[in-house]
């Protein structure tokens, strides 16, 4: 085994310092022997053998690979908290970290987004003309990872999922329509063409309250989420601390309205702290540092995103029905403690006892024992095998 990887690194430096120099770099090795050396320190440790960080066309680097039977992930933003995810043991991490680049076409209104890029550097470049596109909330997070997964936004309700809105994906050197929720199956996207909103000034910003009130927080939260006409403008998030019992707020309201008639469940009660005021969206989700949970969509968003596609539904099995998407984010150091957590059972149970559960399961932010795309049903199961053999007959990825 030994000899597999430090041959594949030998030969990997060999074809990147010769052919490839200008498209990709070996992180931390200056040579062939170096690289070997990197390899064989690192065969020791959990994690990848070698990082590529690719500049530019990634096929000829895949065929090396895939030539010399060496296992390799993909990692964009490096965002996804599952391990060996966007890394991998013993084999190659190929980062797209240097596929950043973002541009806008004026006359086709749409963005032209790297794979590797963050989102706040998408909404910096895009601030220049006004225009934003349906994407991730927290500025940090990749392109990559984020779009191939389906992708939630403030802007769903009026405009579907983030992966509704691309118009091309560009794998290595093709360009396909459809990759809806297949995340890294079908091979290595390099760019994602994505339609463009112009929205310039919201309203929004976080309240905090004290622990006393958590009870008539949750009242509102649930007449907020059971109003018959959800308005599309309005999203909001409550997040529960656990560590000091205080729940925070966020507001966001996708027009210029002070205080809109949407959150008006919200507005009897008394916060501790509260920053809200006009701002760009941009400016609003930088505000916000933490992960927002839990994640909420209504119908809406899943008929907005079937007109996004020209009436096309993606291939996720959405129902257009109001839904409450949650997740529990919750970490433990001691294998001894893994059956206590059984929280998201017993919540998916109670809402199947109510006749309230749907199977859909968001890959964003799904576990890596949960069985994504089967929830997204037999059909598009089916469908997406089908864009595979197109872009990865021989089932590389
Ligand atoms: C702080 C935080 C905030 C978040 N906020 C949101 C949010 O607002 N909305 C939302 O929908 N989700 C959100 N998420 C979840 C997020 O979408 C996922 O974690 C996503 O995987 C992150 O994308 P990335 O590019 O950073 O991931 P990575 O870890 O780099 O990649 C994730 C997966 O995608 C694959 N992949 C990445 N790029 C490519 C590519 N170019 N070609 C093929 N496969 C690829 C990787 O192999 C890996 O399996 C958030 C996560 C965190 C940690």
């Amino acid at each position: 085994m030994a000899r597999k990887y430090n041959d594949a690194a030998t030969l990997l430096y060999n074809t990147i310092s010769t052919g490839l120099a200008d498209v990709a770099s070996l992180f931390g090795t200056t040579s062939a022997s170096q690289a070997t050396t990197t390899c064989e320190k690192l065969r020791h440790q959990l994690g990848p053998s070698l990082i590529i960080i690719v500049a530019a066309e990634v096929a000829e680097i895949v065929v090396v690979l895939v030539d010399d039977d060496v296992l390799f992930a993909i990692r964009s933003g490096g965002h996804s908290p599952m391990p060996f995810d966007a890394s991998i043991d013993f084999g190659v991490c190929i980062s797209l970290e240097n596929l950043y680049k973002v541009s806008y076409d004026a006359d086709t209104e749409l963005a032209s987004l790297g794979s590797g890029a963050r989102w706040g550097a998408v909404y910096t470049e895009l601030d220049k003309y006004n225009v934003t596109v349906v994407g991730g909330r927290i500025m940090d997070v990749g392109v990559g990872g984020l779009t191939l997964e389906s992708g939630l936004s403030y802007l769903i309700d009026l405009y579907g999922l983030v992966c509704d809105n691309v118009v091309n994906y560009e794998i290595s050197n093709l360009v396909s329509t459809d990759n809806t929720g297949g995340s890294n199956n079908f091979g290595f996207v390099t760019r994602f063409d994505t339609k463009t909103y112009s929205l310039v000034e919201c309203w929004g910003g976080i309240q905090v309250f004290t622990p006393d009130q958590t009870p008539a927080l949750l009242k509102a939260f649930h007449a907020y989420q059971t109003a018959p006409n959800k308005d599309p403008c309005a999203n909001m998030i409550i997040n529960l601390v656990p560590i000091n019992g205080t729940t925070m707020l966020t507001f966001v309201y996708l027009k210029p309205v002070e205080r809109p008639a949407a959150f008006a469940p919200f507005y009897a009660l008394t916060p501790v702290f509260e920053q809200t005021g006009f701002l760009t969206l941009h400016q609003l989700m930088a505000l916000f540092p933490l992960a927002p949970l839990p994640r909420l969509t209504c119908a809406d968003s899943v008929r907005a995103g079937r007109a996004s596609n020209g009436g096309v539904e993606n291939a996720l099995g959405l129902q257009a029905v109001d839904q409450t998407w949650w997740s529990v984010s919750v970490s433990w150091g001691d294998a001894a403690d893994d059956a206590a957590a059984s929280m998201a059972d017993k919540i998916g149970a109670a809402a199947a006892a109510a006749g309230a559960k749907l199977d859909y399961i968001f890959m964003n932010d799904a576990y890596s024992n949960q069985s994504v795309i089967a929830s997204y049903g037999e059909i598009n199961v089916r469908r997406l095998r089908d864009v595979q053999k197109v872009y990865d007959s021989d089932l590389v990825f």
